[in-house]
């Protein structure tokens, strides 16, 4: 995809995303849990990066985790890269965006089958397509 963007500074970060986005997806935040409302989302559709809009996740991948944030088992082919955290002294993978590097949850492997993972998503850092 876009070259450009994976080379955008904070500034331009900043006035393209919302304030909480920006936490997210550039500071490596993490949303309140239970407070996005992609967590209801239920028709069918793509969750796609807010960063760039590179699709991510489809909605037969989603499932009800009970954690509060939205949980998918399997990401779309090439959408993401993973890399290990080492923050609040444990060890966790975390997910970005494959396109804009942008950060967007972890991943566990403690999820339903086939795939036995849970990418435990932040909703801030998606926007859900309606599959037309
Ligand atoms: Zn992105």
């Amino acid at each position: 995809m876009d070259a450009e963007v994976t080379t955008k500074t904070d500034e331009q970060w900043k006035r393209e995303l919302s304030p909480e986005q920006f936490r997210v997806l550039r500071k490596h935040g993490t949303e309140r849990a239970g407070t996005s409302p992609l967590n209801g989302e239920k028709r069918d559709g793509k969750y796609v990066c807010a960063g760039c809009g590179q699709e991510l996740f489809a909605s037969d991948a989603k499932f009800e985790s009970g954690t509060g944030w939205p949980s998918f088992w399997e990401p779309l082919p090439g959408a993401i890269e993973t890399s290990t955290d080492r923050s609040f002294f444990s060890v966790r993978t975390e997910v970005h965006c494959g396109n804009c590097h942008g950060h967007l949850g972890h991943v566990f492997d403690d999820g339903p089958r086939p795939t036995g993972l849970r990418y435990c998503m932040n909703g801030v850092a998606m926007l859900f397509a309606r599959e037309a």
